[in-house]
């Protein structure tokens, strides 16, 4: 209760913990490192509101929140070297911090462009808010966008954008849009969906170049050229785990972490998009990267860090807000997986299930938010559910309200 806590980030993670360790009862001196100068802020709507109807970044917590719980928020400083013998983390100002108790937060970056003129100025990526602002500042003036990725964060993007009036072109250089993280009929949907309201989406086609041309930029894809006055890249994200590893950390896509979250020193642990850890359901090592992980893995460490050792086992689930759309998503999937409809996708509310071995492992579900609370439910539970049973039944919520799973 009396430790030296630094927590390297001050992202969802990172402030999660902070303040789920003041609620447990932490009395010693508690210290998160930012490097940005901006109060602590939720990223989801930078990609959703921020880029469309210009609503103000959303704080994480009140800017008086951390004064008042004895949190010293150390804004704007990098965290830049740790040394595990003699437990210290040196900031870039040459600030040096000692710990008792050293937890990564650092979240993740935007993989770069692959291609030539990716660093052009009107190429942006989109993971921070001054990514987002300057951004907005830009699109005031823009007639025509090309985004590059059709992620989450791409279409998200891209609907926002076209709700301001643009042209949007999304270039996937995948067979289909949301291929990492949706199942197939719910990548044809929203890729539907979109071309409907105007997006002009293509599938298949790579980015070769980024040109400045007289009118704006150009961009080459394998198929042929568009032209654009700004370009969006949302083409996934790397770990910010380079600190750990020159610490001698275990890292392998993120910070290796067991199931308390712990990494292979006993005094170190690793939260959040930064974090690899162990499912509790498979014998499957995960980085996921949603507010839910964050804010989940951080309650569970604050149990730990106060003195009452927790597993990590929540149910992973994630949302995207697509202009008029509402995906919910819980459970993971796998490509293999076998899915069955739910509902009738022309009306725009439907669901799907995923089934592995017979048995349902994720349930994504579009403006339908009862299937999706209740898909939580039923997989939280941990008990059996056939594709039989959900298609004997009228909806998700009848089946939980009629089946004998204990929830
Ligand atoms: C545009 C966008 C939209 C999204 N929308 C959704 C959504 O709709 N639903 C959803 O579930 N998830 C969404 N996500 C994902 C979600 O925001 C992340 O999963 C979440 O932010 C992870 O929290 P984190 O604290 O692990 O990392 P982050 O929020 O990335 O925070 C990490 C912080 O650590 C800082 N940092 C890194 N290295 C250092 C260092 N050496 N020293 C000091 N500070 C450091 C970083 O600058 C950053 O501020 C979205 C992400 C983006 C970018």
């Amino acid at each position: 209760m009396d430790d030296r806590v630094v927590i390297l980030g001050a992202g969802h993670a990172g402030v999660q913990l902070a303040a789920s360790l003041r609620e447990a009862g932490h009395r010693g001196p508690l210290t998160l490192v930012s490097q940005e100068s901006a109060l602590p802020y939720q990223r989801p709507p930078l990609s959703k509101d921020l880029a469309g109807a210009g609503t103000e970044p959303l704080a994480l917590r009140p800017s008086d929140f951390y004064a008042e719980r004895d949190i010293v928020l150390a804004s704007g400083g990098r965290a830049v070297s740790v040394d595990r013998d003699a437990r210290t983390v040196g900031l870039s100002d040459g600030t040096v911090l000692a710990y008792d108790r050293l937890v990564f937060a650092t979240g993740a970056r935007n993989r770069p462009l692959p291609c030539e003129g990716g660093e052009l100025p009107g190429v942006h990526p989109l993971r921070a808010l001054e990514d987002a602002l300057s951004l907005r500042r830009e699109l005031d003036a823009a007639r025509r966008v090309v985004v590059i990725g059709a992620g989450f964060i791409g279409l998200e993007f891209a609907a926002a954008a076209r709700e301001r009036g643009l042209e949007v072109t999304v270039l996937e250089y995948a067979e289909r849009p949301l291929g990492r993280a949706a199942s197939a009929p719910l990548s044809s949907w929203f890729l539907q969906a979109h071309r409907a309201n105007g997006i002009d989406l293509r599938c298949n086609e790579g980015v070769r170049r980024i040109r400045r041309s007289e009118g704006g930029l150009e961009v080459d894809s394998d198929a042929r050229s568009y032209r654009a006055d700004l370009v969006v890249y949302g083409i996934g994200v790397q770990p910010n785990s380079e600190l750990a590893e020159d610490a001698g950390l275990a890292c392998e896509n993120g910070i290796l972490v067991d199931e308390r979250l712990q990494t292979c020193d006993p005094r170190i642990f690793a939260i959040g998009d930064c974090a690899n850890f162990p499912l509790a359901t498979s014998p499957q090592r995960v980085r996921l990267e949603s507010v839910q992980n964050a804010n989940d893995q951080a309650r569970t460490l604050a149990h730990t860090l106060t003195g009452t050792p927790q597993a990590y086992a929540e149910l992973p689930w994630f949302w995207s807000i697509q202009g008029a759309h509402r995906l919910q998503i819980a459970g993971l999937s796998a490509p293999e997986d076998e899915p069955v409809l739910l509902g009738a996708p022309d009306s725009g509310k439907f669901s799907v299930a995923l089934f592995r071995e017979g048995l349902l492992v994720a349930v994504e579900s579009v403006n339908k938010p009862a299937d999706h609370i209740a898909a939580r439910k039923l997989l939280a539970s941990g008990a059996p559910v056939t594709a039989a049973m959900v298609q004997a039944s009228a909806s998700l919520k009848d089946l939980l309200r009629n089946a004998p799973i204990p929830v």
